[in-house]
């Protein structure tokens, strides 16, 4: 083949044809939520009962449909995940003025979440292998950089007690968990994972986001299916799950006078209204994962004939939800990515890049970090495509 000098209009010529041949010749948005189950239905139940707020029977089932689907123990429903995140640090005990490791490579909701918690995003390193965390890269760097004291681990360099990592589920990728798991346990780390983009996506047969105790799901409108805004914290133990569903609701307690609460709690329970669209949406999940997997093989196969851009597809041993699909070009160079965003998107062809690697923010640079090389090459390598599930026709429901 002679397409291997990269003339980013010839590349952009490819990749567009590729692309239109898998996903057809319309305007292609990147991820189009799909309403086609009995969202109106549970609606218009939710305004004949009045029941739209909290506490609802709607929240009740839909926690019940997402611990079932992900054989999490327990799920509770939140108003979006961001807040899902700042809750399941909390509860993973994470104190103000720690440390919590953190991809650069995510989206900045899941640092924010850390700032909420009063404590301290420190940026670790991930790869073009999962998208997610560098396991062997990051376990060489607490060596280096910690001490354990009195079976915590303090970074030599601030001072200040490493609490918990949280590895994020990259578009839908499970990151490399026994790895994590493993250097959590010798650095007495509590994992909170952020399997915001993961629904649906597994590493062997255990659901992303119940690897360790607690995890964190998105329901936002560009996610896999979406209440409109939502979150879920999925937890392991009765106990944690207590204190979640205490903390997103006031920290009420339930004494004869009503309006007690026993700490300053947070109004992030999700409102019944959403849960009765999140109700509908997790019955046509097992639909949407099979037309996203569809999906990725079609487009693997249609960029099999171009050499400078790869499908990427699930890692050994993972079964992706293929949330968004991801193209990773083999000769990157300066302003190349850029450039094929820009022209793909002239062409009605919605595509986009990594988010900014965290520690380019001018909020965080002056966070703890260690080597990001992995994170920087991702970025500028990664673009995701059209994505929607309609672009395969339905196969079932
Ligand atoms: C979407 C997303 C979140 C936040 O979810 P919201 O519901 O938008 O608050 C957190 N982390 C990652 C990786 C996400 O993609």
């Amino acid at each position: 083949m002679s397409t291997d000098n990269i003339n980013p209009v010839n590349l952009t010529k490819l990749i567009s044809e590729a692309i239109r041949s898998v996903a057809g010749s319309d305007y292609l948005p990147l991820h189009e939520p799909e309403f086609t189950g009995n969202e109106s239905v549970y609606l218009e139940d939710c305004f004949q009962s009045t029941q739209v707020s909290g506490n609802g029977p709607y929240v009740r089932k839909f926690e019940t449909a997402v611990s079932d689907f992900t054989k999490s123990n327990y799920a509770v429903a939140t108003v979006n995940g961001t807040s899902a995140l700042h809750i399941g640090l909390l509860v993973a005990g994470v104190l103000p003025g720690e440390e919590v490791l953190v991809p650069a490579a995510t989206f900045a909701a899941t640092a924010n979440a850390i700032i909420y918690c009063g404590a301290v995003p420190h940026f670790v390193d991930s790869n073009l292998n999962t998208f997610g965390i560098d396991a062997e890269k990051l376990e060489d760097y607490l060596i280096a950089s910690t001490e354990i004291r009195a079976g915590v681990t303090i970074n030599k360099m601030t001072g200040r007690v490493i609490r918990a990592m949280v590895p994020v589920h990259i578009f839908g990728h499970a990151s490399d968990m026994p790895e994590l798991l493993a250097i959590a346990s010798k650095f007495n780390l509590t994992i909170v994972e952020d399997a915001a983009e993961s629904l649906g996506s597994y590493y062997g047969d255990k659901h992303t986001g119940t690897f360790s105790d607690i995890g964190c799901l998105s329901f936002n409108g560009n996610k896999i299916i979406t209440t409109g805004g939502g979150g879920a914290i999925l937890l392991k133990s009765a106990e944690l799950a207590d204190k979640a569903r205490h903390l997103v609701n006031t920290a009420r307690i339930n004494e004869v006078l009503p309006y007690t609460h026993d700490q300053v709690g947070y109004n992030y329970r999700m409102p019944d209204i959403n849960a009765a669209v999140g109700l509908a949406q997790m019955e046509q999940l097992p639909s949407k994962i099979e037309r996203k997997r569809i999906l990725a093989r079609s487009y693997q196969t249609a960029f099999n004939e171009i050499s400078q851009a790869e499908l990427f597809m699930e890692p050994p041993k993972r079964t992706s939800n293929y949330w968004l699909q991801t193209l990773i070009l083999q000769f990157p160079s300066e302003g190349l990515l850029e450039g094929l965003i820009n022209e793909l998107n002239n062409m009605g062809i919605m595509v986009r890049p990594l988010w900014k690697p965290l520690h380019l923010l001018n909020h965080f640079s002056n966070h703890p970090r260690m080597d990001l090389s992995g994170s920087l090459q991702i970025s500028s390598r990664v673009l995701n495509l059209p994505s929607s599930p309609q672009l395969v026709e339905k196969r079932t429901k």
